[in-house]
């Protein structure tokens, strides 16, 4: 049920206003050192939303300076860890009472449905923080009983200055996912947003002042990665570097990192994650998951079910109802309610995503259903699917990040294992199936860093997310997210000390 491609040519009129579109640095707003901006676009209608200061290295060199005072100086990282507490959580307060700016914000920087947004990613965003916060005053290290007449213990300390760079898909969440742990471990922060999505954090950062965390602990910087986002990864006095993107990118945040200072890096990256349908499946209830796995969020997610392997036994009739959901998918403006699927976030992913289904057409995979893009105004693709899609076909290993499904078939669970796993990545998979060993079986031999089973993008604060292989180095989320904030101090004393 695509949108009438006439409704598409005049969008809603989006229901908030751009506040903040300077750059957040020891606690004021800021314009850039050179004085330039930026244009952020509306998806929908390809038209300016807002010129946005465009930070670069010296921007980012004045944010560090300011993070630096700030962990160095106080008070955030010694303050009582109650404190941080009790501040964190009026931090979350205020993006709840924030939540429909916000989630509009984040709606028309990126063309995700406001619904989505507002309603499903927005309390995630708050839960974090408070995740977060109920940690901040319980992390602690151990007593050791070492082996000669020493009392030893560890305390967890924070790393200092964190650098930061998200990207576009799900600019609150990721926030969220980076900062509510920094700053739960007494970290102070210089954050990079995305060039395509600034809006949405500005109004974060001024609600984290608002909250009563102090100037300089969380700095925010627009810009682009070859300019901003290399002089934060390359910096002499950035701690610790954490990226989600692409795989790409990430190599050479990591190359920046052991260049420069040797800082901590963790990485969230690409994937090509394996949805799983197995022999005996409800195939309705299997082609409702796998084309919510694969179509969420316009297909930009980095763990997408981006490879849908399906049993031989339910292969037909999984093709002819997958096929059918995929037209009946709601693709319209995202502020209209009952939208699931709005424009792809710009130009370049549009054309890319267009591309990539191209090639699939070239290469022999059978297009079902879609193809090509919807109206004539805004990114806008129609839902795809190909079918009998082989190993070696481009859409099959590459991470297009569209609404493109690629589908194929499988006879055994040996085979199934070999052929998932046969990628570069390992983010993500998805099993479908009421068959207790085989579920056992493909998470134990599937190779990614969550598998989820009869369900698909749980994102819990509490559940560790991050990947296998090149889809990244360390886990975001729960208490595993603690490792990525905190070091390691051992003090040692004799226990008894001979010259008393
Ligand atoms: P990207 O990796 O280029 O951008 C992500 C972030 O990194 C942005 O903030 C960007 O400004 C910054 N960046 C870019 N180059 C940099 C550099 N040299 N140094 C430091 N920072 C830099 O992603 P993209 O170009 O927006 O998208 C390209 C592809 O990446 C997508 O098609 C998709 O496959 C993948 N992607 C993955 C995720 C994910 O969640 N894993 C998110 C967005 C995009």
């Amino acid at each position: 049920a695509a949108a009438a491609e006439k409704e598409l040519e005049s969008p809603v009129k989006a229901p908030v206003e751009v506040k903040h579109t300077k750059l957040l640095i020891n606690g004021e707003f800021v314009d850039s050192v050179s004085g330039k901006t930026f244009a952020t676009y509306d998806p929908r209608s390809e038209e300016l939303i807002a010129h946005v200061a465009e930070g670069d290295a010296k921007d980012i060199d004045l944010a560090v300076k300011a993070a630096r005072k700030a962990f160095d100086e106080g008070p955030w990282p010694k303050m009582t860890a109650y404190e941080r507490v009790k501040i964190l959580n009026r931090y979350a307060d205020l993006l709840e009472k924030h939540n429909d700016e916000l989630g509009a914000l984040d709606s028309i920087d990126s063309g995700k449905p406001y619904d989505q947004a507002r309603y499903a990613e927005m309390p995630q965003v708050v839960r974090n923080f408070r995740y977060f916060a109920g940690w901040a005053d319980k992390i602690h290290g151990h007593t050791i009983p070492s082996d000669s007449a020493h009392f030893a213990y560890t305390l967890h300390e924070p790393v200092g200055v964190c650098g930061q760079i998200i990207p576009w898909n799900f600019p609150l969440v990721m926030y969220a996912w980076k900062v509510a742990p920094a700053l739960a471990c007494g970290n102070t922060i210089v954050l990079k947003t995305a060039e395509q999505t600034p809006l949405s954090a500005l109004l974060a950062g001024a609600l984290a002042l608002e909250a009563g965390i102090p100037p300089g602990v969380l700095n925010i910087v627009s810009g682009y990665g070859e300019t901003a986002g290399a002089a934060l990864s390359s910096h002499m006095d950035v701690d610790k570097v954490a990226f989600t993107g692409s795989t790409e990118v990430g190599k050479k945040i990591m190359v920046a990192a052991a260049q420069s200072n040797l800082k901590k890096v963790t990485l969230e990256l690409g994937g090509k994650s394996p949805f799983i349908i197995c022999d005996g499946a409800d195939v309705d209830q299997a082609v409702e998951l796998s084309h919510f796995a694969l179509f969420f969020n316009q297909g930009q997610c980095c763990c997408a079910g981006s490879r849908t392997f399906v049993h031989e036994n339910v292969y037909d009739e999984y093709l002819e109802k997958a096929k059918e959901r995929a037209l009946k998918r709601i693709v319209g403006d995202p502020f209209r309610s009952g939208v699931e699927q709005g424009p792809q976030v710009d130009k370049e992913q549009f054309n890319k995503v267009l591309s990539y289904i191209e090639s699939g057409k070239e290469q022999g995979a059978r297009l079902i259903t879609g193809g090509t893009r919807l109206g004539s105004k805004g990114f806008y693709i129609k839902p795809t699917v190909f079918a009998d899609v082989q190993d070696h076909h481009t859409i099959f290993n590459e991470e297009i990040f569209g609404p493109v499904q690629a589908v194929t078939k499988f006879s055994s669970t040996q085979e199934v294992i070999k052929r998932a796993n046969r990628t570069e990545y390992g983010l993500a998979a998805g099993i479908f199936s009421k068959n207790i060993d085989e579920i056992n079986t493909l998470s134990r031999g599937l190779r990614a860093g969550t598998v989820w089973v009869n369900t698909y993008d749980i994102f819990d604060a509490s559940i560790p997310f991050g990947g296998y292989k090149q889809s990244g180095i360390g886990r975001e989320k729960g208490i595993y997210a603690l490792e990525n904030y905190t070091q390691v101090k051992a003090v040692v004393m004799p226990l008894h000390n001979p010259a008393w």
